[in-house]
């Protein structure tokens, strides 16, 4: 028999009232109900909406290397599917990728991980998800400093622990120091957790700073430091110092790393961590249960740009630390601005706190989120707003752009701030 129209539309609507009913906010979980968007992520959707509606936008919101990524990593991918790496890997990764990230512990960071310590996965994201779900349980606490990567809170929350925050502000070029780590330490505190260089300030600390921080910890040895280096060839001064090198920090340490910044690989999707034995095992058992492990030929590559040296690395570095000069200088340029100085990264982060409580006609610009969306519908810049790092009255700029788009954006900022009243 054939169904009449109406049937069809009545059974059509009550499908769709039944799935609306089961897809209703009642039935997400509280993890995700609970859960910030992901800042960055966010305001590049904005730029992307905004110039799909035929916006002139420049989009300085996502840390991601304009760079391409280079050649002859490409080709090592291009060979490694001919040669059939196309199956499922061990779930740690590929033994001869392990084995090139031990040997590059041992060779840039004076880091003594075995191949067993190490952990591949889809993303230093994954890794960082992977560590808060292996180590952390409801109660328990991770001390972050901030300003922080977006992500961090959210998955430490998603974990069920406690974010603690240690605040810092431009006058010490967002820096914490011995006695505010102390004062966020309690016996709930199961790691420290940060960023060297820093997303989002761009700054990186040196050594001494380091062996000062880590003194307050040395006699807590129930306590793990998690450093994520993810920018360490991104760096404009001096060597890149690794936390994990001081010796009572040796099965205390996990270094978190990945190839999104310094080999311009954001979406081959590969990070990893370097961790004491039982802490990688926890991982692989966790990711052995939820992705089974990274793309297999994306990690052949991965092992041959390791093992091949960092000459395209030391290029792109180059180039961004002469677009750090050129940010600067324009940004400097504007009244009102304080400019921090990075010195690694690819990230600015200055402080707009005098722009808030301006006018912009009936706009009331009234926090650093107010700022940002001035800047992205009028001038046309996505940048984010300092509180998605956890340090409100800053925004984040990334300068991985051209010149060209860099004068441009400081241009229209700078036009559309001197508008304010
Ligand atoms: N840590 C920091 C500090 C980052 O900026 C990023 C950027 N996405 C990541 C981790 C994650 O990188 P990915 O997942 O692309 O390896
Ligand atoms: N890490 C980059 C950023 O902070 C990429 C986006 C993301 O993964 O959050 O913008």
């Amino acid at each position: 028999m054939l169904l009449s129209p109406y049937i069809i539309a009545s059974f059509i609507n009550q499908r769709l009232h039944i799935s609306f009913h089961m897809k209703s906010t009642t039935s997400i979980s509280d993890r995700v109900l609970n859960m910030q968007e992901s800042a960055t992520l966010k305001m590049a959707g904005l730029a992307r909406a905004l110039r799909a509606e035929g916006k002139n936008v420049i989009n300085l919101s996502l840390g991601e290397p304009d760079f391409d990524t280079p050649d002859h990593i490409k080709e090592a991918a291009k060979k490694a599917l001919d040669d059939g790496f196309t199956k499922y890997t061990p779930v740690p990764g590929l033994p001869e990728l392990r084995k090139a990230i031990s040997d590059k512990f041992k060779r840039d960071n004076n880091l003594a991980y075995s191949a067993d310590q190490i952990v591949v996965s889809n993303g230093a994201k994954q890794s960082l998800a992977n560590l808060s779900l292996s180590l952390l349980n409801p109660g328990d606490e991770v001390v972050i400093l901030a300003p922080y990567w977006v992500s961090y809170y959210e998955i430490v929350k998603l974990s069920g622990a406690k974010p603690v925050i240690v605040t810092t502000d431009i006058s010490t070029n967002f820096k914490a120091n011995p006695e505010q780590l102390e004062a966020a330490i309690t016996d709930k505190t199961r790691f420290i957790l940060f960023s060297s260089p820093c997303n989002p300030t761009g700054s990186v600390y040196t050594q001494a700073e380091l062996e000062a921080m880590m003194e307050v910890i040395r006699d807590r040895e129930d306590i793990l430091v998690v450093a994520d280096e993810i920018y360490e060839y991104i760096n404009f001064e001096e060597k890149h110092f690794s936390v994990g090198a001081i010796p009572f920090l040796k099965n205390r340490a996990i270094t978190v790393n990945g190839f999104s910044k310094g080999f311009a690989m954001t979406g081959w999707r590969l990070g990893y961590i370097g961790a004491p034995e039982w802490v990688a095992k926890a991982c692989i058992k966790i990711q052995g249960q939820v992705t089974s492990g990274a793309n297999a030929f994306a990690q052949k590559a991965a092992a041959y740009a390791l093992n091949a040296g960092l000459e395209s690395t030391v290029i792109m570095k180059e180039a961004y630390a002469k677009r750090k000069i050129l940010i600067m200088d324009l940004l400097n340029e504007i009244e009102g601005m304080i400019v921090n100085d990075p010195t690694g990264a690819f990230y600015i982060f200055p402080d707009i706190s005098a722009f808030i409580g301006k006018k912009a006609g009936d706009f009331i610009i009234s926090n650093d989120v107010d700022f940002c969306t001035y800047i992205l519908n009028e001038a046309h810049v996505a940048i984010v707003p300092g509180s998605a790092f956890g340090c409100s009255g800053c925004i984040r700029i990334s300068y991985a752009a051209s010149d060209e788009e860099i004068k441009e954006a400081c241009h229209r900022i700078k036009t559309y701030l001197e508008k304010l009243t």
